[in-house]
This record gives structure tokens, sequence and C-alpha cells, in this order.
């Protein structure tokens, strides 16, 4: 039976490093291999043309560079977010979103196929966990964005055709509890990380949490300078519960009391998700509350309105609503931004356009 291949992009450099080692090779071949796939966006091992012919011959009998399939794009008129559904070779889909700003790319992905959490205002909860991704798999939803965006395929040292965009930044907010899939997550945010892989700086990783403790005491001790966001959404255990079920095992005072120990610990500010829903957790009391459970964290709160989506009830709050809301936090002390809908045209919210195939399929 022939062997099955492996995803080299499984493999962190210390490891393509020591497996290139155990060929009698000199290890900074790994690092020639790195720079072809992550950085000049090399899709066979053929095509490395600085590497022996027997170590291009090695690596393709034994591993793959290809990713998943692109099965839908979406583009949004309005701003330029794009949505990608891509379809795994086990035939799994996932999410990754692409959101452009004048000084920044940013690519949102999926850390699981599904995912177990189950909250009530995501989509990707409604079909449930299926699986973890490996690190390739993570890693593959960034090298099929940065080459629909262009600057992989630019030749090496140039800045690329006119037009194209390197990814600036990363968070790991789509589909999945992403601390619940830890070694591959931080090995596919170490790739990202390092110079040889995409080398983005560790200050523009940010890997988000909906309270899971145990993977936030373990992200603490990480010695990388990432950043971590936690998904909020009430200030009390009740509305939180509703909205988000985690709650019930991780309540708001571990989750907090976590929160601080993460920022003494690191040294670093946390980032609050909270999306704001009409009559659910939008009110002024909803933001006392919120003033009250944040005080004293060196903290900053992203403040979302719902983005309204066809599978569910909720609705978002008035302008006035959002307003008021960021108005009783800053008195309180506590910074917070509202961040703009972004591909309101399109299945932008996460988990749509998984869902919206999944429905397809059924029908
Ligand atoms: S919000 Fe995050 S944790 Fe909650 S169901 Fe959606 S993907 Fe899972």
């Amino acid at each position: 039976m022939a062997e099955k291949k492996e995803d080299i992009k499984d493999l962190s450099l210390d490891e393509l490093k020591s497996r290139i080692r155990s060929l009698n090779e000199p290890p900074y071949r790994a690092e020639q291999v790195f720079e072809w796939i992550y950085k000049k966006g090399a899709r066979s091992f053929g095509s490395m043309t600085d590497l022996p012919a027997k170590l291009r011959d090695y690596f393709t009998n034994k591993f793959f560079i290809t990713g998943p399939e692109i099965i839908k794009k979406q583009v949004s008129r309005s701003d330029g977010t794009r949505k990608y559904l891509f379809k795994l070779n086990d035939g799994e889909t996932v999410e990754g979103v692409l959101i452009p700003a004048k000084d920044r790319q940013t690519i949102c992905l999926s850390s699981q196929a599904g995912c177990a959490f189950g909250c009530y205002f995501c989509a990707s909860g409604l079909l449930g966990f299926k699986r973890d991704l490996r690190c390739g798999e993570i890693l593959d939803q960034a090298l099929a964005i940065q080459d629909d965006i262009g600057e992989a395929k630019a030749p090496a040292g140039s800045k690329g055709p006119a037009g194209s965009k390197r990814i600036t930044n990363v968070v790991m907010m789509g589909t999945g509890e992403p601390l619940t899939n830890y070694d591959n997550v931080i090995k596919a945010i170490g790739i990202m990380n390092s110079p040889q892989g995409l080398g983005i700086g560790a200050r523009k990783i940010t890997v988000s949490t909906a309270g899971y403790i145990p993977g936030m005491k373990r992200y603490m001790q990480e010695k990388g300078q990432f950043e971590l966001s936690v998904s909020l959404h009430a200030a009390d255990d009740i509305k939180r519960s509703r909205l988000m079920p985690i709650n019930k095992k991780y309540p708001l005072s571990e989750l907090i009391a976590v929160c601080r120990e993460y920022t003494k610990e690191k040294g670093r500010i946390i980032t609050f998700e909270y999306i704001l829903i009409k009559d659910v957790n939008s009110s002024p009391t909803d933001a006392q509350n919120l003033a009250k459970l944040l005080k004293g964290l060196n903290c900053k709160v992203n403040l979302i309105p719902f983005n309204a989506v066809p599978d569910f009830k909720f609705a978002p709050p008035s302008n006035k609503d959002v307003e008021n809301f960021q108005e009783i936090l800053e008195k309180a002390g506590i910074s917070s931004t509202i961040r703009s809908q972004r591909g309101a045209d399109i299945d932008a919210a996460c988990g749509q356009l998984r869902l919206r195939e999944a429905e397809e399929e059924k029908c």
C-alpha cells in the first residue's frame, strides 16, 4: 500500500529541520522550504529550484503542499470584505474572511470544522462540532487568502504586482473555539509569526476565546506576545449563560479573575468582544453592569452591533442605544470602540456561509 503523504504545513520550522537533519542535509534547507511555501507561494516541491534534486524528490514523495479548494467566495460591494468557503480533504467545510482597510489586511480564520459551544447568536454552532483543524489546515486558509490578494505570487524581493497586498493582521475568530484545539492553533500562529513563515508580528495576531478557562491558563504561559480577546456579550451570569452556554461551566466571576491574572502575568491589555443585541444585552443597565465588571482591568471593549441574519430572531439596537452604551462605559473609564459592520451585503456573520452551503446540499 502506498504511504500516505503528510501535509508539510503541519510541521514547524524546528520539526522540519530535524527531518532534514535525519537525511544528513543541512538544516538551512528547512528555511529554504519555508520561504518557498510561505513567502513565494510555491505549491509544488518541483518549483523549489535552489533545493538539490534528490531533496525535491524526497519531499514530493513524502509530503503535499496543496491546500483546500475554495468552493465559494463572496466579495462585499460596500467595503471589499471577502468571505471564503473552503472544502477540506474529507469534505468538511470551513470559512475564512478578509477584512481590508486602508492600512491593514486582516484575516479571520477558523480553528475547527463546526463548533461545540453553541452560542445562540452564532451560525457556526448550528451544525454542531465536526472536528479540529490540523495546523496545516489553519495555515491553508491564510495562504489561500494571501494568494487571492496577490503578494505571494510576486517575485522574491519585489513589492509585488500593482495592487497586490500582504496580510498584516490575523484573528483566530472564525468557526470554532481556538483554545480547545490548542496545539494546532499555537503551532499555526507560530508559523504565521515566524520570519521564515508569513512574518506577521505577534502583536498583530489575536486568539479569540469564548471563555475556555483551561486554554486561557495555558495561553498565559506562552512566550510570544500574541494578543487575547474574550467574547463577553453579557455582564451577568443569567444573560451570558443564555447567550453562551459555556458560561454555565466557566461563570463570569472565574472568567474575569483569569482575565485579571492574564493582564498582570503578561503585562498586556485584553480585548473584550461585546455583540450588542436589541432588547437582550444593550440597555443602560447592561452597560453599567459591564462597567462594574471590568472596573480596574487593563482592557478595551469592542462593541459590535448585531449583524441581522435570517436564521436568527435577534436584531441590532438603534444607533442611539449603541452610543448611550458606549457613553456609559466611557464615563466609567472603560475604553471602547464601536466596530462598524463589515460585509453587510454578504453572508458575513460567523458560520453563515457554511450554514447556507449545508442547507443547499440538503435541498
Ligand atoms: S461564537 Fe465562537 S464559540 Fe460560540 S458557537 Fe460561534 S464559533 Fe463557537
